[in-house]
């Protein structure tokens, strides 16, 4: 039987095509949402993966889901953790709120889930988990000082879990990706957009699948030997 991974944030945008990727690749995957349950039952009845609706920024949530996976479905051996969320301001306006829900949904959420799924995976000498971050917290961007230091944050989350995990079987690795066709980027206003695909040497948007690619790279067994690093997909915007 495949091994199971949980996809936080699975059942809409790059996260829905990083557990399509990892079901066709032979994986029992799981994903969680959280607010959006129309798109969540769409996505099981379309797919056939499970979904599990708990609050990746609240770390009883996560206890409580993770739990419920493992008696359900089995223990995570791959975790990724793409659940994420923007919410947009320069520094002057912005709210304290605006700051807390981003910094706890993008990367309190790999701490619960990390830490959550970790015992486990050292008991039994393999893990794997892809965090994913940003080309926004590589290169920083305006009007989001709460979204780029939430996704840098993940990197160093990644290399330190990294260097903990590596003597049990467990790597840790992030993607950065660059404007990948979500909601996420459709909610960008239409001129902003073009002027950010006309400074991607590809001369497109990311697909989701471009993303769901790299995590199935990065979490197959003999992908033993990688572990600490960053791969970014981006369509060469940024080269870091
Ligand atoms: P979408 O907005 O399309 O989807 C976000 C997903 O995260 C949804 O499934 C949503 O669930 C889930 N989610 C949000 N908050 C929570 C929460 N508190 N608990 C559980 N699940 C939650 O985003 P994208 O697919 O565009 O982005 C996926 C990841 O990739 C994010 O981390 C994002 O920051 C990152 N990224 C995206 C880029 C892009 O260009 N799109 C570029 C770089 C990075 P629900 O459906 O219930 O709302």
């Amino acid at each position: 039987m495949g091994r199971v991974a949980l996809v936080t944030g699975g059942t809409r945008g790059i996260g829905r095509a990083i557990a399509v990727g990892l079901r066709d690749a032979g994986y029992r995957v799981v994903a969680n949402y959280f607010g959006n349950v129309e798109a969540a039952k769409r996505f099981t009845e379309e797919t056939g993966i499970p979904n599990y609706r708990f609050d990746v920024s609240c770390y009883s949530e996560c206890e409580a889901g993770v739990q419920k996976i493992a008696s359900d479905i089995g223990p995570i051996e791959v975790l990724v953790n793409n659940a994420g969320i923007t919410r947009d301001s320069t520094l002057h306006r912005m709210t304290y709120e605006q700051w807390e829900d981003v910094v706890q949904t993008n990367l309190t959420s790999c701490f619960n889930l990390a830490r959550v799924c970790i015992e486990s995976m050292r008991d039994r000498g393999f893990g794997r988990i892809v965090n994913i971050g940003s080309i926004n917290g590589q290169a920083g961007q305006y009007g989001q000082v709460n979204y780029a230091a939430a996704k840098s944050g993940i990197h160093g989350f990644t290399k330190a879990l990294a260097q903990e995990g590596a003597a049990k079987g467990i790597t840790v690795n992030a993607i950065a990706p660059g404007y990948v066709d979500t909601d996420m980027v459709r909610a960008v206003p239409h001129t902003v957009l073009e002027k950010i695909i006309a400074k991607i040497p590809a001369g497109r948007l990311g697909r989701a699948e471009d993303i769901a690619r790299g995590v199935t790279f990065l979490v197959a067994d003999d992908a033993d030997f990688i572990t600490g690093t960053t791969l970014s997909i981006n369509g060469g915007q940024h080269m870091y």
